[in-house]
C-alpha cells in the first residue's frame, strides 16, 4: 500500500501522517507484545549496521514504506531490547504505554519551555506533576522540582549549585584564587560524580573518597575526621554526596548522621538516588530513606524504575534560590513580564527544554500510585526470591545486601576455588549466559571479587522470568564445571 506523497505538500500530508501513524502505532503495540521473540541483546558485530546504510542522505524524498522496511531489516537487529523482560542488566529501564503516547505528544506539540510564556503548559504541568511526586514520596512541601535529561546532567547542577552556596561569588570571578573545594563521596559513588567535578573547575583532585562498611555504605566518623583534617589544610569543604542505591551494590550511605554532618559544616549535602528514589513511594521501605528530608538536593530517575521512559530524571532542591543564583542570566529578548511564574531557563545551564512532563504525568495518571506502587512491590518480592535461591544454593554465594531489586552474587562451587580463579569463572560464566542472548546481566566488582548483578525492574518481568534465568545460570555453571 504505498502512496506516493503530495510534491505540493510543504510537511506530510495528514492522509500520510495518519496511514503511517497508524501503521507505526501497530507496529509498536506489536512489537511490545512479541518482545520475548527477539534476543535481548542485540547480536550483531560492531559496524554492521552502518555498513547498511547508505553514505549519503538522499537527494530526493523517499516513500515511507522503504524507511519502515530498513528499519525492520537494518535498524531492529542491531537493537538492544531494553524492554524484554529478560533484559536484568545496568539499572533496566522500561517504557510503558502511557510513556511512549506521551512522548509522541511532546514531539508533536514541539513546545520549547524556556520562559513559562513559551509553554506555559509544559511549565505548570511540570511544576504540577513534581509536587504530586515530591508528596508521593514524602518530601517536605520546600523542595522544588527541575526536569533534566539524566541523573548526570540533575547531579552536576546539584553540584554547582553547591559552589555557589560557598558565597565564594565563583559565578563572577570563576574558580582562579580561590582555597581548594573540597567535594567528599565514596569509592562506590557514581561516576556522574566526578565527572560533575571536572566539569565544575572542582578537579578530580578536588574528590575525597571516604572510606565504607562491610556494606559499602559511608562512614560518618571519617566523614567528619576528613573535613576537619582539610579545614585545618586550608581547603574548603563544600559539598558531600550521599547515595541511597549505589550502582554496584545498592549500598545505602547512613543520610540522616552524614545530613548533621553537613548541617553543623553548612556544607551542601547532595543525595543520588537516581535508581532507588522510586522506592520512596513504598510506606515500608521509608527506613531506608531516613534523613533525605535535610538534603540541599535530591535527584530520582524516574526513567531507571518508574516506566517512564529515557529521558526523565528529577531534580529536587530545598535551596532554589541558589540554584537561581548559579544559574539565571536572562537576556533581554527573554525578559518576560509575568510575575510569580516559573522560568525554567533559570535553573541550569540550558536554555531550550522538552515538554517531558507530559509523558511522567500520563504514566502517574494510567498506573496511579497504587498500580505504581504495586508494581514496585512485585519487583522487591522478586528480587528477595532470587536471592533467597542464592543463599540456599552450596554452588553460589551473595556478595552484597538486597535493599531493592538488585541482587549481587557470584557462582563459588562448594567453597573451594581460590579467589583469582572464582573471578575467572565468573567472568566465564556471565559470557555464556549473555551470548545465549536469552537474558542480558553485567558485572562489577565488589572488594576485588568478579561480581554478577541481576536488576529485576522491568514492567513486563514476571516470575518466569525470574525462574527462567535461574535455571539457565545453573545449566551454564554445570556446563562450565564439566568441561
Ligand atoms: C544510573 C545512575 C546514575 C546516572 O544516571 P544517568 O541518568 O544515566 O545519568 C547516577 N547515580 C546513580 C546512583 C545511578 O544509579
Amino acid at each position: 500500500m504505498s502512496k506516493i506523497k503530495s510534491k505540493n505538500s510543504l510537511d506530510m500530508t495528514s492522509e500520510e501522517f495518519k496511514e503511517y501513524g497508524y501503521q507505526l502505532i501497530d507496529w509498536v503495540a506489536d512489537y511490545l507484545d512479541n518482545i520475548e521473540k527477539y534476543p535481548v541483546l542485540a547480536q550483531i558485530k560492531p559496524g554492521e549496521v552502518k555498513s547498511q546504510l547508505p553514505g549519503k542522505a538522499p537527494s530526493n524524498g523517499e516513500n515511507f514504506d522503504r524507511m519502515i522496511d530498513d528499519l525492520n531489516k537494518i535498524i531492529l537487529p542491531g537493537v538492544t531490547h531494553w524492554n524484554h523482560p529478560n533484559f536484568m542488566a545496568y539499572f533496566n529501564s522500561t517504557s510503558s504505554g502511557p510513556g511512549i503516547l506521551g512522548e509522541l505528544l511532546s514531539a508533536a506539540f514541539n513546545a520549547n519551555g524556556m520562559v513559562w510564556k513559551s509553554n506555559p503548559s509544559g511549565t505548570e504541568l511540570e511544576e504540577t506533576v513534581l509536587n504530586w511526586f515530591r508528596e508521593i514520596i514524602g518530601l517536605p512541601s520546600n523542595y522544588f522540582g527541575v526536569v533534566y535529561d539524566t541523573a548526570s546532567v540533575s547531579t552536576m547542577h546539584a553540584i554547582a549549585a553547591a559552589r555557589e552556596y560557598t558565597g565564594l561569588d565563583v559565578r563572577t570571578n570563576g574558580m582562579t584564587g580561590l582555597p581548594k573545594m573540597i567535594l567528599y563521596c565514596t569509592e562506590q559513588t557514581h561516576s556522574s560524580i566526578e565527572k560533575a567535578a571536572l566539569t565544575l573547575g572542582i578537579g578530580l583532585n578536588g574528590i575525597r573518597k571516604i572510606a565504607t562498611d562491610e556494606n559499602f555504605a559511608m562512614l560518618p566518623d571519617k566523614l567528619e575526621e576528613a573535613i576537619k583534617e582539610d579545614r585545618l589544610n586550608g581547603y574548603h569543604p563544600f559539598c558531600v554526596v550521599a547515595t541511597i542505591g549505589t550502582t554496584s551494590s545498592t549500598a545505602i550511605d547512613p543520610v540522616d548522621a552524614i545530613a548533621n554532618i553537613c548541617a553543623i559544616e553548612k556544607i551542601w549535602l547532595h543525595v543520588d538516588s537516581a535508581y532507588a528514589g522510586v522506592t520512596a513511594m513504598l510506606p515500608e521501605m521509608k527506613n531506608f530513606f531516613k534523613g533525605m528530608e535535610k538534603a540541599d538536593s535530591l535527584v530520582i530517575n524516574p526513567h531507571k524504575w518508574l516506566f517512564v521512559p529515557v529521558d526523565f530524571s528529577i531534580l529536587y532542591t530545598s535551596k532554589p534560590d541558589v540554584m537561581k543564583r548559579a544559574f539565571s542570566l536572562v537576556p533581554e529578548y527573554l525578559k518576560t513580564t509575568e510575575e510569580s511564574v516559573i522560568n525554567y531557563m533559570d535553573y541550569g545551564i540550558q536554555l531550550g527544554r522538552r515538554f517531558r512532563s507530559i509523558k511522567f504525568w500520563f504514566v502517574l495518571r494510567y498506573f496511579g500510585v497504587e498500580g505504581l506502587q504495586q508494581r514496585l512491590r512485585e519487583h522487591l518480592r522478586l528480587a528477595k526470591l532470587f536471592a533467597g535461591w542464592i543463599d540456599e544454593n552450596p554452588n553460589f554465594e551473595r556478595l552484597a545486601p538486597v535493599y531493592f531489586g538488585t541482587i549481587c552474587f557470584r557462582a563459588n562451587p562448594n567453597n573451594n576455588l581460590k579467589e583469582d580463579q572464582l573471578n575467572v569463572l565468573n567472568e566465564k560464566l556471565l559470557n555464556v549466559i549473555n551470548e545465549t542472548g536469552k537474558i542480558f546481566l553485567v558485572h562489577t566488582k565488589l572488594k576485588g571479587k568478579f561480581t554478577i548483578r541481576l536488576v529485576i525492574s522491568g514492567l513486563r518481568m514476571e516470575e518466569r522470568h525470574v525462574e527462567f534465568a535461574w535455571k539457565l545460570i545453573n545449566e551454564k555453571l554445570n556446563e562450565l564445571k564439566n568441561q
